[in-house]
Formats: C-alpha cells, structure tokens, sequence
C-alpha cells in the first residue's frame, strides 16, 4: 500500500508513516458522500446550523491538540499554530450562520410568481497545499458544509495530520457518517481523481499556477464548477511620506511569517528613492530580530521551511552571484533552517524578483514615483496580495485602485480576515473564498416560475 514518511522539520525525525489512498477508494468515498449529502441537505436548516456549531466546538476543545500537531508535521511556532486552529473554529462558527440564511429572490414577473432557491451543488473536492493545512481547508470546507454539499478533502502530501485529525473531530461532533472525508494521497491521484470523477460538482483548489493551470483544464472536461486560489508575488511599496519606522518594523513579518510559505508573503519591498536608504537602515535591526528557533518555544516568531526538497528550491534563490544585504539567524544542526535574507537586485527582471520562492527571501527595489511604483508593482502575472505605506490618504486610494491584486493592506502587512473576501487578480487565482458570500460559490441557483392564471 503507498505510504509516505513524515518528517519533523524542525528535527528531521521521523514523525509518522500514513497510507494513501488509491483511485478506487476516493470512488468508494464518492458513493458514501452522495447519499451523505442528501440526508444533509433534507435536514432542517436550524439543524445543519448545530451540526456546524458542535463541530466548532469540538475544535475549540482541540485547538492545542490541533496546534501540536501543526509545529510537529509542518514545523509552524507554536503560537502560529494555536492561532490557526482558533481560526478554523472562527471560520466553522462564521459559516454556522449560513444553512439559516440561503435566501433566494422573489422576483416581479406578469401571469405568476417567480421565486429562486439556492441549492447545494452536491460533493465537492477540496484540494489543499502544505503551507497553511488547517485554515486554508477550513475555508473551502466550513462554507461548502454550510451551503449543503458534502466535502472530500485531499490534504497536501507533507502535512496531512491536522486534516486527518479534523475529519475526526467532524464525526466525533456527531456530522453525518461520509459528509466530510479526508482522503490523504498524492495529487496526481486523489486529487486528480476529484478532477475527473463525474460524481464531484466542484473542485476548490488551492496550490501552485501550475497544477492549478492543469485542474482547470480537466474540470473543463466536464463543465465542472472551480474555484482556484494560485501562487503570489506580492509588492510592498512605501513611499517617502509614510511612517517609515512602522513599515520597516512590519516589512519582516509581511513576508517571514510562516518562513515565507505564504502565497501572501509581499515578498517584493518597493521604496520610493529618496528614502531608500534609510529605510533599509531601519529594516535591517527588524530583520535581524526576528526570532527564528524551535516550533515549540513559545517565544518563536519562524520555524524551518517544511522540507528538504523545499529548503534546496528556496535555496537556489540566493546563490554567489546574490546580491545579500544582510541576513537574519537560524539554528545549526538538523533542520530545515533559512535565515531571513535580503537581496538587492541587480535588475528588475532577475529571478528572485519575478519568480515566488515560497521562503524567508525578500528583495528590495527602488522606485522613483507613484507611476512607476504601480508599474513595478503589477508587472508580474501575479496579483494576490500586497501593502503600501502612505500618509496621503488620496494617494492610498489611487494606488489600491490601481494595483492589480486581489487583497491589499494599507498601512498594515496583511488584509486576511475571514469575514473579508479572498482571492486573487491575474494568474494568483479564480473566484473568491471567505467573506458573507462564500457559502454561494457552492450553490447552484434554481429558477421556479409559478403560474397564477
Ligand atoms: P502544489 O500545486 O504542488 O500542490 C497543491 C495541492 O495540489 C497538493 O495537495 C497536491 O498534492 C495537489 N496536486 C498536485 N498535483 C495535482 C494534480 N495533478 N491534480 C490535482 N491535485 C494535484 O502546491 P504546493 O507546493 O503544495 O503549495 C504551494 C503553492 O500554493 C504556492 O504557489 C502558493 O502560492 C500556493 N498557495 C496559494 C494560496 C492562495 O490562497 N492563493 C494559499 C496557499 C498556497
């Protein structure tokens, strides 16, 4: 039977051996999720609600369990870890709301009534990466529960544990048997298999351009609803007039937090010239405190990057020929450590510019005005996520409106809430999760008209 062996990353021990599953049983977990998810949608809608409630309750009761898992398989700091799993209890208890709340239209027409029902599109597959395992499952699967779908959800290769665990908690809660199966495995087999079997109506992806390119392309195959949340390269553009000791203090954590494994990271810091210099005078004693150390101390702000594989990817970013401004500390010994590093391009068009490295590795450019910071922030295929530092609350304006990107912070190193929509511009994605309209993405809207005549 295929295996994989997790590795702690921040040891390199083995940590756990868990089984794949093949093509035939992601069928067999189809055909249980299909007539789940009829006896879900026929309860009453007060009753789904509970059911969704009881299930954030059974993962507030777990969130240090969930949390220990986290720093073990993926190698977060502890309390990153603690607030992910509060925020999968957050998300299911925003979403509880839902199953209450579908209204579909009464609409104005001659000869009858005509009314709209919003109805649950059947199984989805929800396909996930290693970076973020808990939440990023948690957004496709709470709203899709909610709307009345059931969910099969393929964790990524490295970092199954949480969602394993997840699944469990679902029918320890007491969520119908199959509504909500975790099926971990290889991409090119579970995850594909959601692609291609016509008994899944959707598909939530969340990875790289590449796959993401390629599952679009097979759910054309059968007209098959997706949503795909892609890669990032995000620009964090500060202007002479901002408050330059704020935007360097948080320039580390827009891009470190998670080691750089985030497809938010503004791993682009573009500075207006005239304070350029001073601003990587500030960023340096920023970078240099952040403290990178074991997932477990509670004091940790960065951990490992989550594999070998991964570290020699990150690592090819900064080779001799880097030009490295300084660099920030990361343990000896076993693990998969980077330090924080800064490179000043030679060229706009250099790899590390152009290319998401997905690790502590930020560039930084400078730029001579408001245009040429708009230019250089959407000249990439990107456009998820980005920050601008300003105090001309005009120019905050004009630059978010045209900077070609899905979420944007001003003033602020992140614009990641779950009551707030999510999604990217470009080749960052398709369609948008969170926010009070998510749960409509998994509905299909039916059209009834009733004659009076
Ligand atoms: P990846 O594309 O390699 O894998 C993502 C998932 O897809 C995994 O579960 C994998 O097993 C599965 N997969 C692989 N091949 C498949 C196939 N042929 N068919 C179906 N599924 C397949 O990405 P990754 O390396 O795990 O994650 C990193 C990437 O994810 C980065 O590009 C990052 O920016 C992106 N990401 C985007 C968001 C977002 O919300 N936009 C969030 C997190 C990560």
């Amino acid at each position: 039977m295929p295996q994989i062996q997790l590795i702690n990353p921040a040891d390199e021990s083995l940590l756990q051996v868990v089984f794949h599953t093949s093509e035939g049983e992601v069928d067999d977990a189809v055909d249980v999720a299909r007539i789940a998810q009829r006896r879900w949608a026929a309860l009453a809608p007060a009753d789904r609600a509970a059911a969704l409630r009881r299930f954030a309750g059974a993962v507030d009761a777990a969130v240090e369990e969930l949390a220990w898992l986290e720093v073990q398989n993926s190698g977060h700091p502890i309390t990153q870890a603690r607030w992910e799993a509060g925020h999968v209890r957050d998300v299911l208890q925003y979403y509880s709301a839902v199953p209450e709340r579908l209204l579909g239209a009464q609409i104005p027409v001659a000869g009858g009534i005509d009314v709209t029902f919003l109805d649950p599109i059947g199984v989805v597959g929800i396909i996930v990466p290693w970076n973020f395992p808990m939440t990023i499952a948690a957004w496709g699967f709470a709203p899709a529960l909610a709307a009345g779908n059931a969910v099969l959800l393929k964790p990524a290769e490295w970092t199954p544990l949480t969602a394993i665990r997840l699944g469990e908690l679902a029918r320890e809660s007491g969520l119908p048997e199959g509504l909500f199966q975790v099926l971990p495995g290889r991409g090119d087999v579970v995850g594909n298999r959601f692609v291609t079997h016509p008994g899944v109506r959707k598909v939530v992806f969340t990875g790289s351009t590449a796959v993401g390119k390629r599952v679009m392309a097979g759910c054309a195959e059968q007209v098959k609803a997706v949503t795909l949340e892609l890669g990032g390269k995000s620009a964090n553009i500060v202007f002479a007039d901002a408050d330059l000791d704020k935007a360097a203090a948080t320039a580390p954590y827009a891009v470190f937090d998670n080691a750089g494994q985030d497809c938010c990271a503004r791993s682009r810091i573009l500075v207006q010239r005239s304070v350029y210099d001073r601003f990587l005078e500030l960023l340096e004693p920023a970078v240099k405190g952040v403290r990178v150390g074991s997932p477990s101390d509670e004091s940790t702000e960065m951990g490992p990057l989550v594999s070998r594989a991964h570290h020699n990817k990150v690592s090819s970013f900064v080779t001799d020929e880097s030009q490295v401004a300084f660099r920030g500390t990361a343990p000896d010994g076993p693990g998969f450590w980077f330090p924080p590093t800064v490179l000043l391009p030679a060229s706009r068009t250099d790899r590390a510019v152009t290319d998401e490295i997905f690790g502590p590795v930020v560039t930084v450019l400078p730029f001579e005005d408001e245009a040429d910071a708009i230019a250089l922030a959407n000249d990439t295929q990107y456009g998820l996520a980005g920050s601008l530092f300003t105090r001309d609350l005009g120019r905050a304006l004009r630059v978010s409106r045209a900077v070609e990107t899905g979420n944007l912070s001003v003033n602020s190193h992140s614009a990641v809430r779950y009551s707030t929509p999510f999604g990217g511009f470009k080749q960052s994605g398709l369609g948008r999760e969170l926010g009070p309209d998510a749960a409509l993405a998994f509905t299909e809207t039916k059209n009834v008209f009733i004659s009076t005549d």
